[in-house]
């Protein structure tokens, strides 16, 4: 989903298209590593050395009503860590020179997609872990981070960015640094799936979008984007904010798969998911927010194999990268 401050300014992403289901079976969590069936090799371009940084125009001053003081000027007198701004925050965030994600242990429990309250205490589980592994990799980058807070919901309520439920099967606020996700809802929204990875993928990808938040670059990616002119160019920027999204979010569920293992079959059901929630074939540039589904898929799994976020850089590559 797209995240928003506030008012008018996020675009919710529908609901997954119905796409086949895979059950997991009982116990399934706890499958043992299937180390052989990581032949992703597809993947070898270096986002790094990439070139071509389309879309990304100019240099405008960094927004000054960003909300967090440690962002506006760098010379607090304590000298606390400071939220990168501007440009940089896109192209050179400290962020990216982290290095791979810790591989702490993520003992996701088993889920019971219809059962509400088994959602709540899976989704708390998996957000316990990014949590962990996010504040751990902020200060190696010495950027200040705190926790998004959790709306995992039952009955209808608004945020400062929308009410829900809404068309989105979950959002990010920046407003309220916040994650909505309805227990039940979501469930709906993604035709019944059983398969947790789904779930642990989309908190992860909103996750993403705080992370973002507080690494800086939510201030200037949004300060940029207001000033194109026609939704079509808003959407070049729009789409490399999401891909970066599925790629963080990759980047993590690649990091716990030691606890939380992935088998093929769960790898394949991510990128069916990621292909699921990308842009639609035959989409205008007006409604092109995601990406498509090949580069929605391309970059989870860029993430999945690199677990880095230095790896994440959507903002400085090749424009058919993020188209
Ligand atoms: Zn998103």
């Amino acid at each position: 989903m797209e995240p928003g401050y506030g008012g008018g300014d996020a675009d919710p992403r529908g609901a997954r298209r119905p796409a086949r289901r895979r059950a997991r079976g009982a116990g399934a969590l706890y499958w043992a590593i299937g180390a052989a069936a990581l032949a992703l090799v597809v993947l070898v371009w270096n986002v790094r050395t990439a070139e071509d940084d389309s879309g990304v125009s100019g240099v405008a001053a960094h927004s000054t009503t960003a909300p967090d003081p440690a962002a506006s000027s760098g010379a607090d007198a304590d000298e606390a860590p400071v939220r990168p701004a501007g440009e940089q925050a896109l192209l050179a965030n400290p962020l990216y020179e982290t290095g791979r994600l810790a591989p702490l242990p993520c003992p996701a429990p088993e889920l019971e997609a219809r059962d509400p309250a088994s959602m709540e205490r899976f989704l708390d589980a998996v957000a316990d872990c990014l949590d962990e592994t996010w504040q751990t990799q902020f200060e190696r980058a010495g950027i200040p981070f705190d926790p998004p807070s959790r709306v995992f919901w039952t009955e209808p309520g608004t945020s400062p960015c929308r009410a829900y439920p809404s068309t989105a099967g979950a959002f990010y606020c920046r407003a309220s640094k916040s994650i909505y996700i309805g227990t039940a809802d979501v469930v709906d929204k993604w035709n019944g799936a059983e398969d947790s990875v789904v779930y642990a993928s989309l908190l992860a990808h909103e996750y993403g979008h705080h992370v973002q938040g507080e690494s800086g670059l939510l201030d200037y990616y949004h300060e940029q984007r207001r000033h194109e002119p026609d939704a079509g160019a808003q959407n070049v920027w729009t789409r490399k904010s999401e891909l970066q999204a599925n790629c963080l979010a990759g980047a993590f569920l690649g990091s716990v798969a030691v606890s939380y293992p992935l088998a093929e079959a769960d790898r394949e059901t991510i990128r069916e998911d990621a292909a699921a929630t990308a842009d639609r074939q035959g989409s205008t540039e007006a409604e092109r927010t995601h990406g498509s589904a090949a580069n929605s898929v391309l970059w989870i799994e860029h993430g999945m194999e690199r677990q880095d976020p230095g790896s994440c850089n959507t903002w400085n590559v090749d424009a058919g990268l993020v188209q």
